[in-house]
């Protein structure tokens, strides 16, 4: 990216702690458009922000699917097979960023 319209970019948009902060309120509610602007601008920037959004996402649509199975007691643990899947799984989405 343009070194001149990146630190542009960087004096227009929040700071990571308060992008940090917008990311874990959008799990509870709907940010508004100027906060949604402002995180995607920062995110043009800042992987590491992009990166901290998009694994508290990944755990949102997560337990949205299987958080009714928390603090049950299944009587067993992932097998290596499942444990090897899920490592898989979570590289496969951090190469798609
Ligand atoms: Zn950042």
């Amino acid at each position: 990216m343009n070194k001149w319209l990146s630190s542009c970019i960087d004096r227009c948009t929040p700071s990571c702690e308060e992008v940090a902060r917008l990311a874990s309120e959008a799990l509870d509610r709907r940010l508004t458009l100027r906060e949604r602007i402002a995180m995607r601008m920062h995110f043009t920037i800042c992987y590491f922000c992009r990166r901290y959004h998009d694994q508290l996402a990944c755990m949102q649509r997560g337990l949205n699917s299987h958080g009714d199975k928390l603090g049950q007691d299944c009587g067993k643990c992932l097998c290596a097979e499942e444990k090897a899947k899920l490592k898989e799984a979570c590289r496969g989405r951090a190469g798609k960023n």
